[in-house]
């Protein structure tokens, strides 16, 4: 089969490699759709041993020794495989199991996981929609919106405009929020624009915080996404909230950040929380959302062949596109 290498030094290339075979009560999975993840960058830059790819959607080819999923089963994967004992994997919820695991290897022709990762997925949700709706551009944007009072008429700050910054674009406008972005990268303003932001500004613009004013009666956002990860941005962030508003940090960032508790917090009375990768509950809460008219593909600028990777890859990584899929047809 073929899949995508990451060689180290930016580059990528589509390599011949063995098609995997399933351990018991795993499955084998031809995989139709990926989408490339900023959280790949690292694997990008540097080199990894193994195929990356961690949101996908494909057909269930083997099934071995599995209680449910057999050949046919059309799924999306979550990816994050607990240890389904503890109390967070009982509550559906395995990205807080401290024994988790994640499965990748998306970016291939074939991929083999364990059933319980499989989502499967309902007959109107078609594939392209399903790689977004089971993947955490979305995924993380829905935990994150789940925190926030209800939107109508109020104003919602993202900050940075990558793929997660702009699946949350998208469900805030689905949610009746006023976006405004905040984004270095002009191409990003661009497709944050497209995917249905009211407004995208530069984040280095003096002007940006004044117009949140503007926008506000002078109280700040209501409620702030912070997509970028950046420290920068998570302090504007909480400069930018209003107080009694909330802050959701959906951006990683293992580096550490300079928190005043008595000015960021403490006088305002913020809400301060994380949004951590998605459930399974969440995938099926999304289709739902689809099925009421919710438009998943808005943030998706590139569509390619999985032949094109290495091409799709340097684009995406460079931040000259919004979300890409990799597609092959079966
Ligand atoms: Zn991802
Ligand atoms: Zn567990």
């Amino acid at each position: 089969m073929k899949g995508l290498h990451y060689i180290g030094n930016r580059q990528a290339k589509i390599r011949e490699m063995e098609i995997p075979r399933p351990k018991p009560k795993e499955v084998l999975i031809e995989v139709t759709l990926s989408a490339l993840c900023g959280s790949e960058r690292n694997d990008y830059e540097q080199g990894c041993s193994f195929v990356s790819g961690h949101e996908f959607v494909g057909i269930v080819r083997e099934a071995k020794n599995c209680r449910e999923s057999k050949p046919g089963n059309r799924v999306a994967v979550n990816v994050i495989k607990g240890c389904g004992k503890c109390y967070y994997c009982r509550m559906g919820k395995s990205q807080f199991c401290e024994s988790m695991i994640i499965c990748q290897g998306g970016h291939a022709e074939y991929v083999c996981v364990p059933e319980e990762c499989c989502l499967e997925i309902p007959e109107d949700v078609e594939d392209r929609a399903a790689v977004l709706l089971g993947g955490d551009t979305l995924g993380v944007a829905y935990r994150a919106v789940q925190k926030l009072p209800a939107g109508m008429g109020r104003v919602a700050l993202v900050i940075g405009a990558g793929p997660i910054g702009l699946g949350a674009v998208s469900l805030l406008k689905y949610y009746g929020y006023y976006v405004v972005v905040w984004e270095m990268n002009p191409v990003r303003r661009k497709y944050a624009l497209l995917t249905g932001a009211d407004e995208a500004m530069d984040s280095v613009d003096l002007n940006s915080e004044q117009r949140i004013k503007e926008l506000t009666n002078r109280l700040g956002a209501d409620v702030v996404l912070e997509c970028s990860g950046n420290p920068v941005g998570q302090k504007n962030a909480l400069h930018a909230v209003r107080p009694e508003g909330t802050v959701v940090f959906c951006g990683e960032n293992y580096k550490g950040l300079t928190i005043v508790p008595s000015e960021d917090i403490i006088h305002k009375e913020i809400t301060l929380t994380g949004a951590f990768y998605f459930t399974g509950q969440d995938f099926y809460c999304l289709c739902e959302l689809y099925r009421r008219g919710f438009e998943p593909g808005k943030a998706v600028s590139h569509i390619w062949n999985l032949a094109e990777a290495p091409l799709a890859c340097k684009m995406f990584f460079e931040g000259k596109t919004g979300k890409v899929l990799l597609e092959r047809k079966v």
